[in-house]
């Protein structure tokens, strides 16, 4: 254990930087843009923490991470003892620590963010795992004795994998079915290596592994096997197949050649390895100039993602302001400072192609900002008049993504809304049929890596419950 070289004397009031890549470099590199603190650095962080006696930052945490006691450790100098705290709680810390939008969840709640800059929590909870990752990788939990119980779960997202690691951990059989070729989710199809390392997302699932799940991927749930024939097969089933159907705008010029969903551009480039073409065999358009529309964290990753394969100008075409752009504020940031060019205030109204059916151009029109909207945003109305022309050869559609009904088809009388999303208890995430459990976005719609867990973890819960009164199958 390493004795700790800071004791908090006086407040600190801005968090402790953390050492990044220079923009003009990582542009053009897919290594990741934060590099993450040294021992030092973090614990000069760690000695931020007023350690307070009701921490309010655990209360933001959706899976309830015990904040104050992992730091308390970091600035001891026990970082050992850090990741062990965190574990009790959270499966990916070392993902949690990277992409968790902590500004509106622990570091929101933190006191010391009342006057000053938050403890950076995020930075800190990746310091610990990466240093755990760094010492020969993450330790599985203890497992209780087996219990004979089986449970099947659909997904391997973070709601996916953090059920299967609380039933694993109570000792019953899990086997994960994904329809991709590698599992994750949106880990390692979305999210880009710039972001997240997928070596990182890799090796938290080796804890898996380790702890007996079972995954098989290439498996499409509802064309390989149905949820009605995994009830025959299984004690209880969790359904944790996220919202990755991309909608699209449906304006003209949508089916022209060079146009992208968000989610196909990204699982090409950065899943099927696109940008490594020919060794990899997934083409992708490199275009010079690219669209991206939309303002959350997706139209971030898909803008520079596209900026590092290769384009000489990318531009976001946004419909409000800065003010209300979604996506994480750090994203934006690193996104601006890579040289990223915003359209704010403009929707795009129609994709204008050549004679060869390629894109050409996109025609906008500048909006006007008005009342509140239902969401609490000022809404955006069109300027008469204001159309103008950008010229581009790709456009990449990041506005969103919805239910895919394959599931909801697959069980005939499994409850849903009328956008497909699975109906089930927020506490629970018990469902209309028996055994049969939910979470993460194919319940709430698109939202976050942690809520997500968040709703494996209680799912998990109530299926402990249930499996611990069902009786043993024949
Ligand atoms: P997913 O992660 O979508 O996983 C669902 C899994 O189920 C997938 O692997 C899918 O292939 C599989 N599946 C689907 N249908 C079937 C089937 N029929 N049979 C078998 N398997 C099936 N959140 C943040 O907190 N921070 C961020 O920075 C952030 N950035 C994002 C960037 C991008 C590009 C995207 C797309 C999302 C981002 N999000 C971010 C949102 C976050 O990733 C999701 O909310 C979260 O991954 C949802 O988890 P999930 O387990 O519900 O679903």
């Amino acid at each position: 254990m390493k004795e700790a070289t800071a004791t908090p004397k006086k407040i600190v009031p801005k968090k402790t930087p953390i050492p990044e890549q220079p923009p003009d470099v990582r542009r053009s590199n897919f290594n990741e843009v934060s590099l993450g603190y040294t021992p030092e650095l973090a614990i000069q962080e760690a000695s931020r923490c007023l350690n307070c006696k009701k921490p309010a930052c655990v209360e933001g945490c959706p899976v309830g991470v015990p904040i104050p006691r992992f730091i308390k450790a970091i600035r001891e100098g026990n970082f050992d003892g850090a990741i062990a705290v965190i574990k009790e709680s959270n499966l990916l810390p070392a993902v949690c620590g990277r992409v968790c939008p902590q500004e509106n969840q622990c570091e929101k709640k933190c006191l010391l963010g009342k006057k000053f800059e938050p403890v950076g929590i995020g930075r800190l909870e990746r310091f610990a795992a990466d240093q755990a990752l760094a010492n020969g990788g993450l330790q599985e939990p203890p497992i209780s004795l087996p219990t004979g119980k089986r449970v099947a779960v659909v997904g391997s997202g973070p709601s996916g994998l953090s059920c299967a690691y609380e039933l694993a951990r109570q000792g019953h059989h899990v086997c994960i079915y994904e329809a991709l070729h590698e599992a994750g989710g949106v880990l390692v199809y979305g999210i880009p290596e710039f972001r997240l390392p997928k070596s990182i997302v890799y090796s938290e699932i080796e804890v898996l592994k380790k702890m007996g799940v079972e995954i098989v991927t290439n498996a499409v749930v509802g064309k390989l096997i149905t949820i009605d024939e995994i009830m025959k097969e299984y004690d209880a089933c969790f359904i944790g197949s996220g919202a990755g159907l991309p909608k699209f705008m449906g304006i003209d010029g949508e089916n022209l050649n060079g146009v992208y969903s968000a989610n196909e551009f990204l699982t090409r480039v950065n899943l099927m390895r696109a940008y490594r073409f020919p060794e990899f065999d997934t083409p992708v358009k490199h275009g010079d100039r690219v669209a991206v529309f939309g303002g959350g964290n997706v139209a971030m990753d898909a803008a520079r993602t596209a900026l590092r394969i290769g384009a000489a100008e990318v531009i976001l075409v946004y419909r409000r302001s800065l003010l209300e752009l979604p996506a994480r504020r750090e994203e934006v940031h690193h996104a601006q400072e890579e040289g990223i060019q915003f359209e704010l205030c403009t929707n795009p109204v129609r994709i204008l192609g050549d004679d060869r059916g390629q894109v050409r151009a996109i025609e906008c029109v500048r909006m006007d900002l008005c009342e509140l909207d239902a969401s609490g945003r000022r809404s955006p109305k069109p300027v008469l008049g204001s159309e103008f022309e950008i010229p581009v050869t790709i456009a990449i559609v990041a506005l969103g993504t919805g239910a895919n009904p394959l599931i909801a088809q697959s069980a005939k009388n499994l409850e849903v809304s009328k956008k497909l999303y699975i109906v089930a208890d927020p506490e629970t995430g018990r469902t209309n049929l028996e055994g049969v459990y939910a979470g993460g976005d194919i319940v709430t719609g698109s939202a976050t890596v942690i809520s997500a867990m968040g709703a494996g973890r209680k799912a998990a819960k109530a299926m402990h419950e249930y499996l611990l009164q069902k009786k043993t199958r024949n």
